[in-house]
């Protein structure tokens, strides 16, 4: 066969240059035949196929052949890649915050695929900016900053938004470390609930994971205001620079939200009392709290879209923090996790889009960005490649729901979170930890039958001389998780995740705990109690084993 031969065969696997109706059903047919192979995998069970073994050796040992394979070899063995993986939309699937994306998100991630537009310049994206700029204004306007004022990006995932926060910051704290470097020691400041991606920043920045100070969370897993002065002033004190206070709107795996109105007073504080020439930079990591914000004008009065009571007193405590977004400088949001868009589609955001001047390449010929009517992300991001995909199914989903949708299913997972909690709390055997949160996330302990949970786990996490028994407790759920997980596998009980540390004793020895993330849209209450069951069952299973021979 010569080249010829081959590039006229392969011509059939691209999208036609010019409308061909019989190649676009081709094209459409193709990925159709993916659904169905995709969809024979589906099951009561909340996995597609079966769970597979993962033989990393064999893996290694592919090699590119010589001769090309045809689109419907290769589309037939890329399904099978998904065999084995859980359904997030699943209602027996509580894993974790991964959302089973819309249909409008996936066709605006398909889009762009198809089209490459690279939005980083005007020329090469041309209308695919404007998705970008309009989820900015419309996201802006929603968590109360001023859209004619912020200005935004979608970059490679939460971790890229607290990137671009906390580079901000450091520029603002130390001018000209973009061109020469830090030159001198600068902090990031976080609870200890906040996510990893504040050291993986520190470290990639070169500020230094040394640098990195994690402020002590209280029980709700919200940072301690106090303690973040009394950390605040002790660098000031030293004459040592604050690059960036990084403010967890939900954290993930407990939900708890930072009080960013004392956060900000505290800000305007320590301007004042050490007469600062930069203003410490508040980034609020946002990426899974954000879409609370479409509460902020729910009217909880009148409740017109008839939430049961308990679900508006927590909607109301996650507004009650939430609604405090706007004070933060920028922040992530994230939405492929609580926005029901596919990976990845992460945003961030500036209250003022003249930030975004202090990480633009080469000032002196970049005239000012937002007054020519001319957009250029690529002036200042760190991509020089952007996929439109994030953008379309962020603008995909925010036309798809409008407020009252996302109200609506935000509502319901808490709804079912709550009633979760309920099916759990009933059992003596069982400890809710997080019993007070507002979230879709739950996590739970559970215990033999000889505790006393309702004391005992305020021994357990105060008590150093309960550290032996919190050890044991700790295998004991790692056991019950292990076998709960069996059982959902064969599409019995749900699917939950363990998290080994839920937080610290007073004595520093981690709690485990069971975590359930409700994120199904089509999650009932029935599931709750399938969760109660699968762990009576695997608690007994557990007794049986530790039955003396
Ligand atoms: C998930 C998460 C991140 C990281 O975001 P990715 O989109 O997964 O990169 C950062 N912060 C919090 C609080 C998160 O839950």
């Amino acid at each position: 066969m010569s080249y010829l031969d081959i590039v006229s065969e392969l011509q059939t696997a691209f999208p036609q240059p010019v409308s061909d109706r019989l190649h676009d059903s081709y094209f459409v047919f193709s990925f159709m035949r993916a659904l169905d192979q995709l969809d024979a995998m589906k099951s009561v069970k909340p996995l597609l196929g079966q769970p597979i073994e993962l033989d990393y050796d064999s893996a290694r040992q592919r090699r590119m052949e010589d001769a090309p394979h045809s689109v419907e070899e290769v589309s037939e063995e890329l399904v099978g890649y998904l065999s084995g993986m859980f359904i997030w939309g699943h209602p027996r699937s509580q894993i974790n915050v991964g959302p089973s994306p819309t249909i409008p998100s996936v066709i605006g991630g398909l889009l762009p695929s198809i089209y490459n537009p690279n939005l980083c310049s005007d020329e090469s994206a041309r209308g695919v900016v404007m998705a970008e700029l309009e989820s900015v204004a419309m996201t802006a306007d929603l968590v109360g900053y001023d859209p004619q004022r912020a200005g935004g990006l979608f970059t490679f995932g939460g971790t890229g938004t607290t990137l671009y926060g906390a580079k901000i910051g450091l520029e603002k704290a130390c001018p000209g470390t973009m061109t020469h470097g830090i030159r001198e020691p600068a902090h990031l400041l976080c609870s200890t609930q906040a996510h990893y991606a504040c050291q993986t920043v520190a470290g990639w920045m070169g500020l230094g994971h040394q640098n990195v100070v994690h402020v002590p969370s209280d029980p709700e897993n919200a940072i301690r205001p106090c303690l973040l002065e009394t950390h605040c002033r002790a660098l000031l004190d030293r004459g040592v620079k604050i690059a960036v206070i990084v403010a967890t709107m939900g954290t993930t795996d407990a939900f708890g939200l930072d009080d960013l109105q004392t956060i900000y007073d505290l800000r305007e504080q320590l301007i004042s009392d050490y007469d600062l020439d930069y203003r410490p930079h508040i980034h609020a990591d946002a990426v899974i709290g954000w879409a609370w914000a479409v509460f902020n004008d729910y009217d909880f009065e009148t409740n017109p879209l008839a939430f049961p009571p308990r679900t508006i007193r927590s909607l109301a405590g996650t507004r009650r923090r939430i609604k405090h977004l706007h004070l933060a400088d920028s922040m992530g949001i994230d939405f492929h996790k609580t926005g029901f868009a596919p990976y990845v589609s992460s945003l961030f955001l500036c209250k003022d889009a003249g930030d975004l001047k202090l990480i633009t390449r080469d000032e002196e010929t970049t005239p000012y960005l937002f007054q020519s009517g001319k957009y250029h992300p690529g002036k200042y991001t760190l991509e020089t490649t952007r996929s439109g995909s994030g953008p379309m199914a962020a603008l995909a989903n925010l036309r798809l729901f409008g407020k009252d949708g996302l109200r609506s299913l935000l509502g319901h997972l808490v709804s079912m979170a709550e009633s979760l909690r309920e099916h759990l709390d009933s059992h003596p055997a069982i400890h809710v930890l997080n019993g007070k949160n507002f979230g879709p996330v739950t996590l739970f302990r559970v215990y033999p039958d000889d505790v006393d949970t309702f004391s005992f786990p305020d021994r357990e996490q105060s008590d150093a001389r309960h550290r032996e028994q919190l050890l044991q407790y700790n295998d004991y759920n790692r056991r019950v998780f292990e076998l709960i997980q069996d059982e959902a596998l064969q599409g019995r009980g749900v699917v939950l995740s363990l998290t080994d540390c839920y937080r610290e004793t007073d004595y520093g020895e981690p709690i485990v705990a069971l975590k359930s993330y409700i994120m199904s849209p089509f999650s009932t209450e029935w599931y709750a109690g399938q969760v109660l069951e699968s762990v009576l069952r695997a608690r007994e299973l557990v007794a049986q084993d530790c039955q003396p021979e």
